[in-house]
């Protein structure tokens, strides 16, 4: 495998783009357009600067992993990729849309995967050309911080696409758990219940936001607080995720709180629109209640 196509340059795209140009390998990253690919691209070099500011990475290494990231204009510049890592916005037609342009593309060796945090893997291949080179690489927000990647393996995906995705795992240096195509995987499965009902306290009034989060963090002994959390992952991911948890088993502790549909409808999904639950604009996150 040599080069990695990356689709969507957002958070997790950026991420992947990066901690994939720096095991070697050379990136393609598109977007909706080339300045949004570009945008990503600059966050990925600021990522890289503050890495070597800290003294984690040496200059050179930053700047070759720089150079190795191309942006693209569009996923139909695929062609020339081994494997292809779709990470564009939670929404399921979105993913079919771009599976679709690609597919017309790819070789008949690459393989197609999809960052998606819950959508069923075996559904999304039938999207793809060739199911069996179709499969679920769930990656970690920040992800060149974070050590697992969740492997979902859908019903058609064959032998040999696992086994390449575990390669490029290890070659990332990342630890790897293989999951079945069910609704949320493992880590969902088990988080977004968790913050969904942080969301639930708060609407019913059981305590403030700082509240709320103090007391998971420290009465759990959690890196930072549910709220935080959700903040961070980005609230119209958090309740797409917690939407195909519903509608993928029916039972209805998976509904969404209200209080979460509230702050998505508003606009306000979290760090990475400057307001969620928390207001980002100044030097320290300020609850908004
Ligand atoms: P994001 O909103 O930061 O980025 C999504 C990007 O996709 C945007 O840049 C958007 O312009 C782009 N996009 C939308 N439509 C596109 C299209 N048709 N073609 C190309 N690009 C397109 O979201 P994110 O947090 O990076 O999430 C991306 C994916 O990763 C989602 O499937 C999400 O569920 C998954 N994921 C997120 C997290 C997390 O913690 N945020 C963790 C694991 C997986």
């Amino acid at each position: 495998m040599h080069t990695v196509g990356v689709i969507g340059a957002g958070q997790m795209g950026a991420g992947i783009a990066q901690v994939t140009a720096q095991a070697g390998y050379r990136v393609l990253l598109a977007d909706v357009s080339k300045e949004r690919a570009d945008a990503g691209k600059s966050g990925i070099a600021r990522q890289l600067a503050r890495a070597v500011e800290k003294g984690k990475l040496d200059a050179a290494a930053a700047d070759q992993a720089l150079a190795k990231i191309e942006t693209i204009d569009g996923p139909a510049g695929m062609a020339k990729c081994d494997l292809i890592i779709e990470a564009a916005t939670e929404r399921e037609e979105i993913k079919r849309a771009i599976f679709a342009e690609v597919g017309k593309v790819m070789t008949t060796s690459a393989i197609l995967a999809s960052n998606t945090s819950s959508i069923p893997i075996t559904r999304l291949a039938q999207a793809s050309p060739d199911p069996a080179r179709f499969i679920g690489v769930h990656f970690f927000n920040p992800v060149p911080v974070m050590g697992l990647i969740e492997i979902i393996v859908g019903l058609a995906t064959s032998n040999a696409t696992v086994a390449a995705i575990e390669a490029y795992a290890a070659a990332l240096g990342k630890q790897v758990v293989r999951a079945n195509d069910a609704p949320g995987f493992i880590v969902n499965r088990v988080l977004m219940p968790m913050l969904n009902e942080a969301c639930f306290a708060l609407g019913e009034g059981v305590a403030t936001i700082k509240d709320i989060d103090l007391a998971c963090q420290l009465g759990l002994n959690h890196p930072m607080g549910p709220l935080t959390l959700a903040d961070f992952i980005g609230l119209d991911t958090c309740l797409e995720i917690t939407r195909v948890l519903f509608e993928g088993t029916g039972d209805p502790k998976f509904r969404p709180a209200p209080v979460l549909v509230k702050y998505v409808e508003a606009g306000w999904f979290g760090r990475k629109t400057g307001r969620g639950f928390y207001d980002y604009s100044g030097a320290e996150p300020v609850p908004t209640r």
